[in-house]
């Protein structure tokens, strides 16, 4: 399934991913994969500001919302990420 930064945050207009490239908050990106459920990791900020643990990894029930070691971001990065996706 096709993703865009501004489903789901309220990002309007340019945004400026993780790989430095600037993307219209609109345009939808090819899926990261076709076979597996996954999460974009320009979007998702593990939780921080919300809540105190990964909620999709709290509910899910077979442990499959693991971390992904090319993405480790501080607290601080993840924070910064929130504040720009939800203002
Ligand atoms: S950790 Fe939080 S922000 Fe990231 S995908 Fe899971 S529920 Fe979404």
């Amino acid at each position: 399934m096709e993703w865009a930064i501004a489903d789901g945050t309220s990002v309007k207009g340019d945004f400026v991913l993780m790989n430095g490239e600037v993307t219209p908050s609109e345009a939808k990106h090819a899926p990261i994969a076709i076979d597996i459920y996954y999460i974009t990791p320009d979007k998702c900020t593990e939780c921080q500001g919300f809540h105190e643990e990964p909620q999709c990894a709290a509910v899910c029930p077979v442990d499959c919302c693991v971390p992904d070691e090319m993405y480790q971001e501080t607290v601080e990065e993840l924070l910064q990420k929130k504040d720009r996706l939800h203002l």
